[in-house]
């Protein structure tokens, strides 16, 4: 009889699983694993949002191998450790798993081949699996280059690759009889949870992506930046769990075809993109990738205008309600995101860190390799490549949310003001403006323009 270990990570689902697919080829039984990682507790990661995202994911995952006669082993410790625990106890000769991208996925890959060595078990790491193209798959010609540092070629090699099939999700798993597990973790006990939460899960992100096939794609790439119109798909937090497959939803994205599919298929080069960044520069998660010298402000007011974003009480009612939507859902619309970004790193010149520490405590998607390279790519110290470049919140509110709804939605204290003058409160009577209990704005967008210039030495 022989066994084989799955160690499940960022790719919570059995519908174009690699690993597990070779793992059910190879051995008679096979160990479904997912360690509660001590490690990534250590790092801070475990965000609340994100904690109870992942319970629904795990619950999920061990009800679909319960229906295909299995169910999902869970361990709680050092990764290392426990997988070492569990070849011992069920005499597994392999152990499969994704390969993964960050600094941290890197070194717990690495710990864990060690520690199999000593034990005489093999470890198949699997590319393509988080990502739809393994990063290094595609490098740019010329000696020593290992990666892409510039969107639009890498989306042109990254199109002419061959996609691999998406594997079919298994009928049946036999996990070996006495194998321990510890309990699922639940949502019960979280605190610090955005009201509006969305549910994890294999079985949720399944039906979601479906339903966006049927009456969001044909029309992604008019309204994908209609803040109010929520157009987009909202599979972030599914691709971050990797409940959903990116290898399937960009063969299904092609199948359906038109201009809708083709911009949707290149959001998720962009998540690639990033992927593939990271993996190259590890250190990208926290130094910036092109250092432009910034001397970020700290001090009193610096703190209490980043305070005052991070509450969404700026007093540019777009940024107020695109940090409320965070608040209150854990996800943010990404035109709100650039908008977001580029008023904290920018307009108050706050070290992109900082924001991007804020992004993760709240994101359900929130993921080292798309927040924090999206982050240095709006503060200019990333791959952008017009990286002075500042978003005007006014000028962009009237253009991505033209009658205002999006910012009514979210600040409820501007609700009577009807169409773009919700924009401009400042621009009302000051009679009508008294009714408001909202706040003057914590920096003239001309003085910080000012200000960002000097910093960087455009003047
Ligand atoms: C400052 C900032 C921080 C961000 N932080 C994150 C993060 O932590 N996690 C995250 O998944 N995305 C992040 N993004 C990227 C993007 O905003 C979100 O992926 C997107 O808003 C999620 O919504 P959606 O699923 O409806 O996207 P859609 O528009 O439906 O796009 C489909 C998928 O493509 C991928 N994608 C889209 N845009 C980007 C992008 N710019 N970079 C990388 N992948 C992209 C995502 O996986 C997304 O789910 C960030 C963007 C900015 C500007």
């Amino acid at each position: 009889m022989t066994v084989a270990i799955v160690l499940f990570t960022s790719d919570l689902r059995l519908h174009d699983h690699p690993p597990l697919h070779a793992a059910l080829a190879s051995a008679d039984e096979v160990v479904p694993l997912f360690v509660l990682d001590d490690g990534v507790e250590a790092t801070g990661f475990g965000a609340p949002n994100r904690r109870a995202f992942l319970a629904d994911c795990l619950r999920d995952l061990d009800a679909g191998l319960r229906e295909r006669g299995g169910r999902l082993i869970i361990r709680q410790g050092d990764v290392a450790d426990e997988v070492g625990g569990l070849v011992g106890e069920t005499g597994a000769d392999a152990v499969h798993m994704a390969a993964g991208v960050s600094g941290y996925a890197q070194r717990r890959e690495e710990r864990l081949r060690e520690a199999l060595e000593r034990v005489g078990c093999r470890l198949s790491v699997h590319d393509a699996v988080i990502t739809t193209l393994a990063p290094g798959a595609v490098v740019p010609s010329g000696a020593g280059r290992d990666h892409f540092a510039v969107f639009t070629p890498y989306f042109r090699r990254w199109s002419e690759e061959g996609l691999r099939s998406p594997f079919r999700a298994p009928r049946t798993v036999r996990v070996p009889e006495a194998t321990a597990s510890a309990a699922l973790p639940t949502r019960a006990g979280l605190r610090g949870l955005s009201p509006g939460l969305a549910e994890g899960g294999e079985t949720e992100g399944r039906r979601l992506s479906a339903a966006w096939r049927r009456s969001g794609l044909a029309s992604y790439e008019e309204l994908h930046d209609d803040m109010a119109g929520d157009a987009t798909s909202r599979l972030s937090p599914h691709l971050h769990f990797g409940t959903l497959s990116p290898t399937e939803l960009v063969h299904r994205a092609r199948a359906a075809g038109g201009p809708g599919a083709e911009a949707f298929v290149r959001q998720l080069c962009w998540r690639d993109f990033h992927h593939q960044v990271l993996a190259a520069r590890p250190g990208a998660a926290r130094s910036d990738y092109r250092p432009r010298q910034d001397r970020w402000r700290t001090g009193r007011a610096a703190e209490e205008e980043t305070a005052a974003w991070k509450e969404g009480r700026t007093g540019y009612p777009v940024i107020d309600a695109a940090m409320r939507q965070l608040l209150h859902e854990g996800w943010m619309h990404n035109r709100a995101r650039l908008l977001t970004a580029s008023f904290l790193a920018k307009t108050l010149y706050v070290d992109w860190r900082a924001g991007a520490r804020h992004f993760l405590d709240l994101l359900v998607d929130g993921d080292i390799a798309n927040n924090q390279l999206n982050w240095q790519w709006v503060a200019g110290t990333g791959t952008d490549s017009r990286p002075n470049r500042v978003l005007n919140p006014v000028t962009q509110a009237k253009r991505y949310d033209p009658d205002g709804a999006y910012v009514r939605r979210w600040v409820p204290e501007l609700a009577e003001i009807s169409g773009a003058a919700v924009h401009e409160p400042w621009k009302l009577p000051e009679r009508e403006r008294a009714r408001y209990d909202y706040p003057e704005p914590v920096v003239a967008l001309s003085e910080g323009l000012a200000r960002f210039k000097q910093a960087r030495g455009l003047d």
